[in-house]
C-alpha cells in the first residue's frame, strides 16, 4: 500500500458490530466479561480501547512500523520513552529542540539521575564525542524547532547501531508524508499528534511507533503502568485527521515554499530558515532525506529588535498569534517570548533563537492572502 492510501485505510477494517466505516467512539471504561477473564480482548480502557486501537494501527501503518501507541500528549509519549532508562543512563539529544521536551529532560528526568547532553547534530561527529558506556538513547528532532536545521537520520542511525544505542526521532514537524525515520534506521518514532497528524488544532495527543516487538512490549507496559493514555473521542478525531494528512501536507509544502520565497526577497527580512531554500545550510540533506520541505519556517527581521518582532506578529491578521503548529490555519509565534521562554536566553541564543526570530506554521489557506498578510505586517 502506498502512503496516500495508508493514511485512509492503513490498519483499518470496518467495525465488526454493524460494519461502520469509521470505528465507533467506544466511550467506555470497562467491558462485560462472561466469566472471570472471559472477554473479547478488552478489559479496561487504560489498557485497551477499540477506538484507540484503531488509531494505534493507523499510526503504525503510516510510519512503516509494526506497533503504534497513543498517549494523552506528545510529552506523555516522550515521558514513556525516557522511562525505558535507568538512573545513571545518559542521553544525547539534539540541542535545538521543542522547549517542552527540554523542560521534561532537564527539570523532571535529571532529578532521577538521567544525564542529558545537548548537541548540535548537523555534524554527526559531535554525537560520537559524547558516547560512553552509559549512553542508552539518542534523541533526534529534525527539522529542529524553531531553527529548521536538518539532521541526517541515516548517519545518526549508523552511529547508534554501531554502539547499540536506541535512536528515537521526534517526527512531529516532518510527518511521515515527508520522512519515515524507521526506514532510515531509527528504533522509535515519536509524534505530537496535536500538530499535523490531528491537523485541526482541536486535540492534544502523542504517538509512538516501533518495529521491534520486544521494544513495543516494554513501551506498552509503561503506557499501561503509567497510564498517560488518550480518550476515545480524541482517538476518533486524530484518526479522522490522518485521513487527509497527505493532501494537507501537499498544500502546507506548496504554501511554505511560496511564503519562504516571498520572505527571502523582502527588504526588512534578514534570514529565512526553510530547508527547501538552496541557501539553507542543510539543504542537501533535506533533499536526500525528505520528500518535500514542509510548512514550518522561521525568519529574523533586520536589526534583531525584540519589540519590532513582537509588533510584526501582533499586526498579522490571517496568521493567528498562537503556540502550536500543524493545523489547517496559519499560526505565527515569537519563540523567545513564547515556546522557548523556558530555555535560558544564553542557551537559546547559542542555537539561533534570537530576539527577532519569528516562527510560522504555514496553513492551507490561499497563499496570496498569506503573503499579503505578511506584507502588511512587515511594511507598516
Ligand atoms: C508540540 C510538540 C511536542 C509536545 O507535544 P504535546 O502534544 O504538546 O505534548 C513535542 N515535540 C514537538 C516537535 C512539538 O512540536
Amino acid at each position: 500500500m502506498k502512503f496516500n492510501t495508508k493514511t485512509i485505510h492503513g490498519g483499518q477494517s470496518p467495525d465488526k458490530a454493524y460494519g461502520s466505516v469509521m470505528p465507533p467512539i467506544y466511550q467506555t471504561s470497562t467491558y462485560a466479561q462472561t466469566t472471570p477473564g472471559g472477554h473479547k480482548g478488552y478489559e479496561y480502557s487504560r489498557t485497551h480501547n477499540p477506538t484507540r486501537h484503531a488509531l494505534e494501527q493507523s499510526f503504525a501503518s503510516i510510519e512503516n512500523g509494526n506497533f503504534g501507541l497513543a498517549f494523552g500528549s506528545g510529552l506523555a509519549a516522550i515521558d514513556a520513552i525516557i522511562k525505558l532508562l535507568q538512573p545513571g543512563d545518559e542521553v544525547i539529544s539534539t540541542n535545538d529542540l521543542y522547549g517542552g521536551t527540554y523542560r521534561l529532560f532537564t527539570k523532571v528526568f535529571e532529578k532521577f539521575q538521567i544525564k542529558f547532553h545537548f548537541v548540535g547534530m548537523e555534524n554527526v561527529k559531535q554525537i560520537e564525542h559524547h558516547i560512553n558506556a552509559k549512553t542508552k538513547l539518542i534523541w533526534v528532532e529534525t527539522p529542529t524547532n524553531p531553527m529548521l536545521n536538518i539532521i541526517d537520520i541515516k548517519a545518526v542511525a549508523n552511529v547508534a547501531q554501531q554502539h547499540k544505542i536506541l535512536l528515537a526521532v521526534d517526527n512531529t514537524f516532518a510527518t511521515p508524508y515527508l520522512q519515515q525515520p524507521l526506514d532510515l534506521g531509527a528504533d522509535i518514532v515519536m509524534h505530537s499528534a496535536t500538530k499535523y497528524l490531528g491537523g485541526h488544532s482541536d486535540v492534544v495527543m502523542g504517538a509512538l511507533v516501533v518495529k521491534d516487538k520486544a521494544l513495543a512490549e516494554q513501551l506498552y507496559f509503561i503506557q499501561n503502568a503509567s497510564g498517560a493514555v488518550c480518550g476515545p473521542q480524541d482517538s476518533f478525531l486524530v484518526l479522522r485527521g490522518i485521513k487527509t494528512l497527505h493532501i494537507r501536507m501537499q498544500r502546507h509544502c506548496e504554501n511554505g515554499k511560496a511564503v519562504a520565497e516571498f520572505l527571502a526577497t523582502h527588504p526588512k527580512v534578514e534570514t529565512v530558515y526553510w530547508p527547501g531554500l538552496e541557501s539553507h545550510p542543510n539543504h542537501d540533506i533535506a533533499v536526500e532525506q525528505m520528500n518535500d520541505f514542509g510548512g514550518m519556517l522561521s525568519f529574523t527581521t533586520k536589526g534583531n529588535n525584540y519589540e519590532e518582532a513582537i509588533k510584526v506578529v501582533e499586526r498579522l491578521k490571517i496568521f493567528t498569534l498562537a503556540e502550536s503548529l500543524g493545523g489547517v490555519e496559519s499560526l505565527a509565534g515569537h519563540p523567545a517570548s513564547m515556546t522557548h521562554a523556558s530555555i535560558p536566553k544564553e542557551e537559546r541564543e547559542k542555537t539561533g533563537v534570537v530576539d527577532s526570530l519569528i516562527r510560522l506554521s504555514v496553513g492551507i489557506e490561499d497563499q496570496h492572502d498569506l503573503i499579503e498578510d505578511l506584507k502588511q505586517a512587515l511594511n507598516r
